[in-house]
Formats: C-alpha cells, structure tokens, sequence
C-alpha cells in the first residue's frame, strides 16, 4: 500500500527506437552508403548538410519514420545532382530505405528482462513516433508485444500529445513516469505537464535532436534500461 504522503508511480511509459532497440545506429549506416552513392555528385559534407535540412523542412509534412526519410533521400538527390541523378540511382536509394525496414529488429542489451520485470510492477506503455506499419513489424518481431498494457504509436511526441493520451488512458501525470534516449521527445515535454522521467542515452543522438537545452536537471539519467527497476524502487 503506498503510504498517503507520498505519490507512487503506476504506470511506465517507454519510448522504443533507440530505449529498447537499435535505430539510429542503421540510419547511420543508410547515410553512410547514400553519400557513398552520391558522391559524384557532392561532397560528402554538402549531402548531409543538405538532407538534414530537407529532412527538418520534411518533418511537419511526412511525419517521422523511414518512408518520410526515403522521400528526403530523393528530394536531396535531386538537389544536389542539379536534376542530373538517373532512374538507376533513385532505385538505389529507394532500396537503401527499403534495407532500413527490413533488417532484423536488435534488442538493446538487457531490455527483454527490462520489460518483463517492469511489467509485473506497473503498467507499462509503449510510445512511439514513426510509421505506423514499420513499428507494428517492429513491435511484433521485439517479442515484448504481450509486456505492454497498451502501445501508442503518435505522430509528434509534445506536451499536448502526452497530455491527452494520459487524459484517454486515465493517468494521473504524477503517477506516471517517461523513459527514453531523446530529451526533446521523451523527457522535456513530460516535465511539462507534471510527469517524471528517466533520460537513457542512447550510443548516436540524431542529428535533429542536437542542441536540446538540458533546461532542468529534475529527470534522471540511467546507463541501461535494466537499472530502471531498481529506480523506480526508491521513489
Ligand atoms: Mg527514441
């Protein structure tokens, strides 16, 4: 029985690329060989520059996820050959894409017996961003699917997303806490509206996600999901 003083928390909110399996680490690897791919075209400095600014400007019309990521490919193919890239090429980088959704899912390590533990203490939810289809493949081949008390795939992860999803699953802030590697998506925006918040740090911070003020210091930062347990032990 959790004593009146002091407010428990109930239900576990877990972010997934990167908190529970590799992601960014292939995305990487995908840029790596597209600039390979282009660089008759440009150097390899310029062709990063440019996809990450078609990818910001991207964001608000596709969304986040692979198959959006695939278009800004294009887009920054186009751009940086002067409209000279060939059909052959553009095949290429659909294919480079394509690799991204089919390569086997990677647990990070410890995260399996991570999640069943929590599990059996908490609610655990699973909140993710991206394409819908990719991260139902994703969450059916992690075999955490049956772990989750619900999963909750949203197209931007800001305090007004995290206010009505709790509203909906009717969770009181103070009794829920958010675990994830990026600041922006999984931390800052929970403290917003009252939650708490474990920052894993992921190995690769995505481009998109540098330069995020650690404005407060009042979440915690763990090395592993499987310290989380023990955490969430001594609130
Ligand atoms: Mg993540």
């Amino acid at each position: 029985v959790t004593p009146l003083h002091r407010v428990g928390i109930e239900v576990v909110g877990l972010d997934a690329d990167d908190t529970l399996w590799h992601s960014e680490r292939d995305f990487a690897e995908v840029q790596h060989r597209y600039r390979a791919l282009l660089a008759h075209y440009g150097a390899p400095d310029l062709i990063e520059s440019v996809l990450l600014a078609t990818e910001r400007r991207n964001l608000i019309v596709f969304g986040y996820g692979v198959k959006g990521f695939m278009l800004s490919m294009i887009e920054t193919a186009i751009e940086i050959s002067g409209q000279r890239i060939t059909g052959a090429e553009i095949h290429q980088i659909v294919e480079l894409g394509r690799s991204l959704i089919e390569r086997p899912l990677e647990l990070l390590p410890g995260v399996h017996a991570a999640v069943e533990a929590l599990s059996a203490d908490y609610r655990v939810v699973l909140i993710t961003k991206g394409d819908l289809i990719h991260q139902e493949t994703k969450i059916a081949a992690s075999g955490l699917g049956e772990l989750f008390w619900r999963v909750e795939v949203v197209s931007e992860k800001n305090p007004t997303t995290y206010r009505r999803l709790l509203e909906r699953l009717a969770v009181d802030p103070a009794r829920f806490v958010m675990v994830g590697n990026s600041l922006q998506s999984d931390i800052l925006p929970v403290l917003d509206i009252g939650g708490r918040a474990v920052h894993v740090p992921y190995e690769i911070t995505w481009a998109l996600d540098h330069g995020i003020a650690e404005a407060h210091h009042s979440y915690a930062v763990l090395e592993s999901l499987a310290d989380l347990q023990a955490l969430l032990g001594t609130w």
